[in-house]
């Protein structure tokens, strides 16, 4: 059942560049859909400044589009700060990288997995004590450590503590924005095998947004692959995995370091653009190695392949190759 549409939905940022007012576009999210149903995991990545942190927070209703709409359980995100959008935040909740700057170094970890529950008007007292003695668990902390403030646990416990409080008034989805880069990389398997067990416990559909695409394999039954503002590869992660038919989802796959790999990788050279001043034509090409003439001119649609997934590639789909390829 589906809970979150994206339709087409595009956001904008202007900025200004001098003090004679000379200013430029940023389109952080250019044409984005998706859907995510109830109970599964879609995974968001790409590059630093590829758009995703951008959509998650369209998902959620803090940002607003410029065009296209986002739709929650069938109906059309409210504008923050309106009272039905209050209500739906207690359904949606987030979950950021930087767990010591989520949580208030005054308060207790009691008082803030509570926290949601008072701000919500949800239960009562002794059921707020209650519900955050079973989170606590669920996390995997102890029971004393209620007590404790965030200066006093590691980073993979203030996390812990972050998921907590994010579950306490039982949200429908989670929104995770590389929920664990900044932990250490012995903690991040920790904190990701909670989430799916927190998944599966709680019945929870996930946003999961990060720049580490193995990372995301490990929890998402989907992962859409982004690119300056557009998904350029979307499908199930085993079959990305095995065959990525994008040359950048090959250049990130390509990046992740593997002792079992052999023959050459496909090294991703260059910067990601400049998203103020996109490339013509498919906005990869300045970096593809495998551009041909068409690339600068063109934008490839996204199209669906023949094993379900979609790809925007000229030279991605059968038939489309012959007659589009041509010397760069
Ligand atoms: Fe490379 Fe062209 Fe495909 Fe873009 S459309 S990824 S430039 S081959």
């Amino acid at each position: 059942m589906t809970l979150l549409e994206m339709d087409d939905v595009r956001r904008t940022y202007r900025l200004r560049r001098s003090i004679f007012g000379h200013s430029e576009e940023v389109h952080a999210v250019n044409g984005v859909s998706l859907v995510l149903h109830r109970g599964r995991t879609l995974g968001l990545v790409g590059e630093s400044g590829c758009g995703k942190s951008t959509a998650g927070r369209l998902a959620v209703g803090l940002e607003a589009p410029d065009a296209g709409q986002v739709r929650y359980d069938g109906v059309p995100m409210a504008r923050a700060g309106t009272r039905p959008w209050k209500d739906l935040r207690a359904r949606v909740q987030l979950v950021f990288q930087d767990p010591l700057g989520a949580l208030d170094r005054r308060l207790t970890v009691a008082t803030q997995i509570k926290e949601p529950l008072v701000i919500h008007g949800q239960g009562s007292p002794a059921e707020h004590e209650r519900r955050m003695r079973v989170l606590l668990d669920a996390v995997g902390m102890r029971p004393d450590q209620a007590a404790q403030y965030p200066h006093e646990l590691s980073g993979g416990q203030r996390q812990r503590v972050v998921l907590a409080r994010a579950l306490a008034t039982n949200p429908d989805l989670l929104v995770c924005d590389e929920p664990v880069s900044a932990l250490d990389v012995s903690i991040q398997a920790q904190v990701v095998n909670l989430l799916g067990d927190l998944q599966a416990e709680f019945g929870l559909a996930m946003l999961f947004i990060s720049h580490d695409l193995k990372l995301v394999g490990c929890l998402a039954d989907e992962v859409a692959v982004m690119y300056l503002g557009k998904i350029v590869e979307q499908g199930e992660p085993h079959k990305i995995y095995a065959q990525p038919a994008h040359p950048y989802t090959r250049a990130l796959l390509a990046a992740v370091p593997d002792p079992a790999r052999r023959g050459p990788r496909p090294v991703l050279t260059g910067e990601p653009p400049n998203p103020a001043a996109r490339p013509s034509g498919c906005a990869f090409h300045p970096r593809c190695p495998i551009a041909v003439a068409i690339c600068k001119t063109e934008s490839p649609a996204l199209l669906p392949g023949a094993d379900g997934r979609v790809v925007a590639c000229h030279l991605a789909h059968d038939g489309v190759r012959s007659s589009k390829a041509g010397p760069s």
